[in-house]
């Protein structure tokens, strides 16, 4: 038994040395994507978000997270951009910067899955849907690959199929809607009364 617990974390060791010493094997593989320049974001009070990239995390495709710093300052974390394309990379600093954009920041968080949270998630990922349809040439090539590379994330992550499937519709919905992003954003200011 003993023998061969060693033999096993003696694999691993040679396993490690050997990925350090060949850096170059990793460009081969899905972590060697270039990381892209955040787009503008500022949120409801006009204060700018900082957007930081965090590569040292387990996780295997591109996430991110809209929050406040310790020195309170608004921030979008980009974890392992490197490991998904550009057009998913574009739509996750979006929908984070649209958390930042509708106030959800420094609104009491709902509880996890309810539906209040949902609604926050459908909204975020309509305002970036809407933003690379009108800011980006080639919005719809790039919603499209950044949709069904977000499938395949989700699917790999163990989402049910039907709360994969509700989001896509929702950003296909909101790709043919006739405001811009800037109008969605007063609406839902609006409604929170935070305008
Ligand atoms: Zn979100």
């Amino acid at each position: 038994m003993k023998m061969i617990d060693l033999m096993h974390s003696k694999n691993i060791i040679v396993f490690v040395l050997l990925s350090l010493s060949f850096p170059s094997w990793a460009s081969n593989d899905k972590s060697s994507f270039e990381i892209t320049d955040p787009p503008n974001c500022s949120n409801n009070n006009g204060e700018s978000v900082i957007f930081t990239n965090i590569r040292n995390s387990n996780i295997s495709s591109a996430a991110g997270m809209a929050s406040r710093d310790n020195d309170g300052l608004p921030v979008v974390y980009r974890f392992s951009y490197h490991k998904s394309s550009e057009s998913l990379q574009r739509f996750i600093d979006l929908h984070e910067c649209a958390h930042h954009q509708t106030g959800d920041i420094d609104l009491p968080h709902p509880p996890r899955n309810s539906q209040a949270h949902m609604m926050n998630e459908s909204i975020s990922d309509c305002i970036a849907t809407l933003r690379i349809r009108d800011e980006y040439e080639e919005g719809q090539s790039i919603l499209k690959s950044a949709i069904s590379e977000l499938e395949t994330a989700m699917n790999e992550m163990g989402f049910p199929s039907t709360s994969v499937g509700s989001r896509i519709s929702n950003i296909s919905n909101c790709f043919e809607k006739k405001e811009t992003a800037q109008e969605f954003i007063e609406g839902v200011l609006e409604f929170r009364g935070l305008n």
